[in-house]
This record gives structure tokens, sequence and C-alpha cells, in this order.
């Protein structure tokens, strides 16, 4: 199933270029009050509101065209984004090789240096854009496929990964190229793009079998196959989880592969990923203007 969060916080199912209006589903959240919990609600509660979406779906009346929707990120309280830093060998050897990339950075293996947490302020739709935090420095695109967790866990082995993990979206990972901590340089607002929609797990036969593909203008940047990481999903959900819990609706991003390069106010960016739809992000002018 391929749902999607798209204007005024609306619950659709995507059908082709067609979006059913399945909002109601939502009504069997439960109620919260403060404090809130861990965990995003429509995550946490997937497996009943899709059993809602099913009953639902054919009756629903209400559709839009997908090219006239708003899409907002797939996950709207994802209590931590989790990303791997240079996960792809070739992205490795681009990273160590390129100044303007690791600026005195020590760019060390994965398995060595671990992951990082970017602020969960940074997460936004593809319709909302990004704008370019710091127009004085280089800011890069990163593709990435985006594990989006289902199922609260510790020291969850990398053998029983896959089921803690609730469905999947395209994510990009923007950044500022610069000496400070990639957790600051990740984090500015809209630098975490996820969409188009959350695609079930369910859906996708082998996650470590995707391809992934960002084109900037018309011009494809990056081309990957998610075989080719360093360490895999599975792989990942064990080491985050060695070190803290995951909980439903945290964002897992997997690492980008080579071809990273930088975009300016005025370019579109459009981002794929096979079996999880592809998604038009435009860039805007700097915050700072
Ligand atoms: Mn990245």
């Amino acid at each position: 199933m391929q749902l999607c969060r798209f204007n005024d916080d609306q619950l659709g199912l995507v059908r082709g270029d067609e979006i059913i209006d399945v909002t109601a589903a939502l009504k069997i959240l439960p109620r919260c009050s403060y404090p809130l919990p861990k965990h995003d609600l429509f995550i946490a509660h997937l497996g009943a509101v899709r059993a809602e979406v099913e009953k639902m779906a054919e009756g629903a009346s209400k559709r839009y065209a997908l090219a006239e929707v708003k899409l907002l990120s797939p996950v709207a309280n994802p209590g931590k984004v989790v990303a791997a830093p240079v996960n792809y060998t070739r992205h490795l050897v681009e990273a160590r090789e390129d100044k303007a990339i690791h600026h005195q950075n020590q760019i060390g293996e994965i398995q060595r240096v671990g992951l990082f947490l970017k602020a969960s302020s940074s997460v936004v739709g593809a319709s909302a854009g990004v704008s370019i935090a710091r127009p004085d420095r280089r800011n890069d695109h990163e593709i990435e496929l985006v594990a989006v967790i289902g199922k609260s866990g510790r020291n969850i082995p990398a053998s029983r990964a896959l089921e803690h993990v609730a469905g999947y979206c395209v994510g990009l990972d923007m950044t500022v190229r610069g000496p400070e901590e990639r957790s600051m340089r990740k984090s500015p607002d809209n630098y975490t793009v996820l969409g188009p929609w959350l695609t079930t797990a369910d859906e996708i036969e082998d996650v470590d079998n995707l391809d992934l593909l960002i084109e900037v203008n018309g011009e494809v940047r990056q081309r990957a196959n998610t075989r080719d990481l360093i360490i895999n999903l599975a792989g990942l959900i064990e080491f985050a989880s060695s070190f803290y819990s995951l909980h439903p609706g945290d964002i897992l991003m997997t690492g980008t592969p080579e071809g990273v390069s930088q975009v300016f106010p005025g370019d579109r960016m459009v981002a794929q990923i096979s079996g999880l739809g592809r998604m038009v992000v435009d860039i805007h002018r700097d915050q700072t203007a």
C-alpha cells in the first residue's frame, strides 16, 4: 500500500496518478494528552489504519490528481532521524579525494565512525522544497533509501531487523559542506526531504536490490543500487539499535552513493527509487535572502 500525507494533513491512498482521500481512517488513532508518546501515532498504528483504509477505499468519493496536491512528509512526527555517513564505497573514495566535500574532516569507515542524528525539525515533504541555508557554502543533494521504523526495539539482530520496518520512502539528506559536525550541517530546516509517500514494507520484495536515481535540471547526478551499500539496511538497524531504542516513526537514512553535487536556487531535483515512487523537489532562494 502507498499512503501519502497531503494538503491540510490529509491521508491519501495513492493509486496511479490519483489520490483517494482516506483521511477518515485516522479516526482510529488514540487520543493523546501531554506528555505525548515518543513515537509517531500514524506509524505506530499503521496496521489498524491500513485495515480502515481498505474498508473505505472503494466507497471513497473524494479523489485528487497527484500532480495537484501538496505532498507532506509521510511521517509527521518522527522521534529521531538516524543517518548513515559514507556507506557506499565509491562515495567514500569520492569524499576522500575532494577537498570541497571532506574539508579536512577525517572521512572514516562507517564501522568505525558509526551513525549520526539529524534534527527532526529538518523533515519536510517533497512539495516544501529546500531553501539554501548557507549560500556562502557548497550545498549538496544526497539521495538515500529511507526506512521508517514500525516496531520498537533495542539490540535488534540483523536477522530480525526487517520485522521492525513499517515502510520505505525516498530521502534527500541535504548537506551544507564545511568543517562543522555532520549533525549541524545536515539539520537546517527542510534539509531532510521524505517522500513522495510511504510504501509499506510488504510491497518491497528485496530492499537490498533497489535502484536509486537523482536528476538535477534533467541531468543524472547519482545512480546506484542498494546492493552496493557497505552496511545494508538490516545491518544498520542492528548497529543503530545496539546504541539506542528505535521507535515507530523513527527515520533511518541509509547513506548516499557517489555523485553528490551542489544545488542552487532555481534548480529542480527529481529523485526516485524503484518501487517507492518519484519526487520532484525544488530548490528555493536562500533562507537568508
Ligand atoms: Mn547522507
